[in-house]
């Protein structure tokens, strides 16, 4: 495997999650060669030297167009808000860098094609920070699904709450804007879908409901603007392999932090999975004596991979950033040309059609096709 060279654009909160992916992924693995960090791009020239020597780049630019163009830069990890995704993707793409770039793809389904249409004719690598797919958890239900476990799948209930936007009195930010998408369906709404993607495939059509828990908010410096974005979202789902599904999303839930929740129920048992409580699974199973039955946690291990790579003991428990550092090396095995677990444009565009089709939908109060 050759030795990557990476540009990062974007510091916040995903830049350095990223940033820290780059630097652990060597010595976390040990089968991939130590990344070298070439670039950072900020908003500004200051920013970004400030950044560069916090997460250890060697060069920094206020200007994201010189770091696609730069020679030596192999990788280009994308970490902008999503309004910017497109245009900085298709200019890397362009310029023959791979890319992993954060989810959404875009605030417009247009765009995300777009965006496809770059990666097929770059020839180039073009994944997705969907991080959630990556934990050690998921590897394990997919193993139970595809064992069989639980017997054929006919129904699945999906949930996303934080409440980031449940205090009516926080200030209009970009988020409360038209041009961020449509709200908590793009905003996160995408990533229990990426759950579904992986365990459970692809959707055949939705019927959707939006709502404005808060139809204004107050404004910076006085006076209120109205909410454009809906915070809430419900949608029923029917899947391509025929089981029904809900999909119900709350970006105004106070008191959730970080929670997805799943609940995959089949013929023979049921699965359950809260992000919140990231390093273990509940499973039923119809089997043996009826006294005895009931819902068992399994505790994540180095016996469930890449767990062992992190920690040697059991139960202790991966972090949020930890997954970043899986999805890396998936990214660098994908470059290489092996087998990797990561949703890269071409399934991602998926994720977009269907979020798209639940926003029309629910536009349209009625059924639609993904
Ligand atoms: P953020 O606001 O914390 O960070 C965005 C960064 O981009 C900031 O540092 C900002 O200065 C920088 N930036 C803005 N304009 C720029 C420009 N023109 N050139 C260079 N840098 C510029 O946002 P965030 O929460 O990190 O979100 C970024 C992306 O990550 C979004 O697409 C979001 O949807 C995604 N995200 C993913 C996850 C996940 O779990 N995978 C979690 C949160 C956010």
């Amino acid at each position: 495997m050759k030795t990557l060279s990476i540009g990062l654009i974007g510091t916040g909160y995903m830049g350095k999650c990223h940033a820290l992916a780059w630097n652990a992924v060597a010595s976390v693995f040990g089968d991939v060669p130590r990344p070298r960090l070439v670039m950072l791009a900020e908003a500004s020239q200051e920013l970004a030297e400030r950044k560069a020597q916090e997460l250890g780049f060697e060069r920094a630019t206020g200007d994201w167009r010189a770091l696609v163009n730069d020679p030596g830069i192999d990788v280009v990890s994308i970490t902008t808000p999503n309004a910017f995704h497109p245009d900085m993707a298709i200019a890397a793409l362009e310029a023959g860098k791979h890319v992993w770039c954060e989810k959404p793809m875009a605030t417009r389904l247009a765009d995300a094609e777009r965006m496809l249409a770059a990666a097929r004719a770059s020839g180039k690598v073009a994944a997705l920070g969907y991080n959630y797919i990556q934990n050690p958890v998921m590897r394990l239900i997919r193993r139970i699904l595809d064992e069989g476990q639980i017997g054929r799948v006919n129904h699945v209930r999906l949930e996303m709450d934080e409440d980031f936007m449940a205090n009516a009195d926080d200030l209009f930010y970009w988020k409360s804007e038209a041009s961020s998408g449509h709200g908590a369906l793009d905003d996160f709404g995408v990533h229990p879908l990426s759950l579904l993607w992986v365990l459970l495939g692809g959707v055949r059509r939705v019927c959707g409901h939006m709502a404005k828990p808060y139809a204004e908010r107050p404004v910076q410096g006085g006076g209120r603007r109205a909410v454009e974005t809906y915070d809430i979202a419900t949608v029923l789902m029917e899947l391509e392999s025929g089981a029904s599904g809900v999909l119900a999303l709350n970006r105004s839930a106070w008191g959730r932090k970080g929670r997805i929740f799943v609940q995959i129920f089949g013929s023979n048992g049921t699965i359950v999975y809260d992000q919140e409580r990231m390093n273990e699974v509940q499973l039923y199973t119809a089997d043996g004596a009826k006294e005895a039955q009931g819902f068992r946690t399994i505790l994540t291990g180095p016996q469930h991979p890449p767990y062992d790579k992190f920690i040697p003991a059991p139960g202790h428990g991966l972090g949020f950033n930890d997954l970043k550092i899986i999805e890396c090396r998936e990214l660098m095995r994908r470059i290489a040309g092996e087998k990797a677990h990561l949703i890269d444009f071409e399934d991602g565009i998926r994720i977009e059609r269907t979020i798209d089709a639940m926003a029309r939908s629910a536009h349209e109060g009625r059924w639609v096709e993904v």
